[in-house]
């Protein structure tokens, strides 16, 4: 049995953004060499497209509703991570194991258990045409304090985790993108197959006008198509930064003389939406670029593989205790995901699920999603919109299938799986509030339609 466990943590990655899942215009060579004999899960999802509720379920194996963190804060409580739940960080501790962690938290108190580093910003690079922001500097020092800690660990078991910001620069690109030269960045990667979709004006308000409730798509709503291609450019920009720091913990593992006693996942707290339906960044939608994230095992007991089986962040704390040989707490909804790597399993789950709230509070348009092996299936709760995908045959979601009478059996048992769900475990989203000012749905609809501020602008305009 391995000793250690490395944790790497991406921000804002998602699986489509990788070459280990296809994507052949990212260039990510020390992470396709690193996983090249480990173990791929090709269908992984986040459990909010949203940072601090996507960390706070991962670290503690509870849904967000469960947890409380709902929200990225600002104009609404989050709370700290009740004492009743017991942690990884709490779990690996009791089992004596050192457990550190480097670079971003966010995570509402559920890195309890952890000996937590302060991120530093040491602002020695130069912006380019990129516009690089604390995310780029903070990793700078991340790269440096992770091949230090490498370095000088001793021979305790440890666990370590380290939370790298990028991609997640991306947010701030949005800001500066309409100031680049149409020729600033060569060789401009293609639109996504879903940059525009037929039926966009059916989709359920909360996508419609994401325009009014997130500054990063109000940002991008007179962009061109050039423009959209420059932020499909920087985005990969950043994964590639982010591959190249990576190179440097590998390397810095590997001279340690701990890589063959060290089990090493890879993952990301959630993805970005990449141009798809003319969205940046993530907000209340689900869609496979914001929600399915990268997801790799590797080391001397992990086998080489790769597995279709759905699969969620919720299932990261009882993989990690199992590979560690440390007891798994029976309640938690995740399972171990050692068998399907063992492959004495090809499934643990008949379905995963993902959730929003809201960002800062300003907004709240609380919606579900549940992903079945074939489908995907939402539910918003203003005007009860739902969206179905068959993700077999539309794995860019392009056509919604809620009012295809010939799905009209797929969308009951997917809708009595939700309730069902909710029901087993506690979920009071058919009794939560929605709080959306009629403002925020009053343009003509269409991104491209919108004028003025966005609900968190204004907020913040007001406060001023
Ligand atoms: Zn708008």
């Amino acid at each position: 049995m391995s000793k250690n466990l490395l944790v790497i943590i991406s921000d804002q990655l998602s699986f489509r953004g990788l070459n280990i899942y296809g994507n052949d215009r990212v260039k990510t060579p020390n992470l396709d060499s690193f996983f090249k004999d480990g173990f791929i899960f090709d269908n992984a999802y986040t459990t909010c497209p949203l940072c601090q509720p996507a960390r706070s379920a991962l670290w503690s194996g509870w849904h967000p509703h469960n947890t409380g963190a709902m929200s990225n804060g600002r104009w609404m409580d989050v709370p700290q991570l009740s004492k009743d739940v017991t942690t990884l960080g709490e779990r690996l501790g009791e089992a004596g194991y050192n457990c550190i962690h480097l670079g971003k938290t966010h995570d509402a108190g559920s890195l309890r258990g952890f000996d937590c580093t302060p991120q530093e910003e040491p602002q020695d690079l130069q912006s380019d045409v990129y516009v690089y922001n604390y995310d780029t500097w903070r990793d700078i020092d991340n790269t440096r304090r992770t091949v230090d800690t490498l370095n000088t660990i001793g021979d305790d078991k440890f666990a370590l985790i380290v939370d790298f910001n990028n991609p997640h620069n991306i947010c701030n690109f949005c800001a500066f993108a309409d100031t680049l030269a149409e020729d600033a960045i060569p060789d401009l990667p293609p639109l996504p197959p879903n940059f525009d979709v037929p039926d966009m004006e059916t989709r359920p308000l909360p996508v419609q006008y994401l325009c009014c409730s997130h500054n990063r798509q109000r940002q991008a709503t007179q962009w061109n198509d050039l423009q959209f291609r420059q932020y499909i450019a920087a985005y990969y920009h950043y994964v590639e930064l982010l591959d190249s720091q990576l190179g440097e913990v590998f390397a810095a593992l590997e001279a340690s003389g701990k890589k063959d006693d060290t089990i090493v996942c890879f993952c990301a707290d959630h993805g970005d939406n990449m141009a798809a339906r003319r969205m940046t960044t993530k907000h209340s939608s689900f869609y496979e670029e914001t929600t399915h994230v990268p997801l790799f095992f590797a080391g001397k007991d992990i086998p080489g593989g790769r597995s279709e089986a759905l699969v969620s962040h919720l299932d990261l704390v009882p993989t990690f205790c199992s590979m560690l040989g440390v007891e798994i707490q029976e309640d938690l909804w995740g399972d171990d995901l050692c068998p399907v790597m063992a492959g004495e399993k090809d499934d643990v789950h008949d379905f995963v699920v993902s959730e929003w709230h809201s960002e800062w509070g300003t907004t709240v348009e609380p919606c579900r999603m549940l992903r079945s092996k074939d489908f995907k299936y939402t539910r918003y709760r203003e005007n009860e919109a739902e969206e179905l995908y068959d993700l077999r045959n539309d794995p860019y979601e392009i056509k919604n299938l809620v009012n295809d009478a010939a799905y009209a059996e797929q969308l009951n048992q997917h809708r009595a799986l939700l309730d069902k769900h909710m029901q087993d475990t506690d979920d009071g989203f058919p009794q939560m509030d929605i709080d959306i000012d009629p403002r925020w749905r009053s343009h003509a609809p269409g991104f491209r339609n919108h004028e003025g501020p966005t609900a968190p602008e204004l907020r913040q305009e007001q406060e001023a």
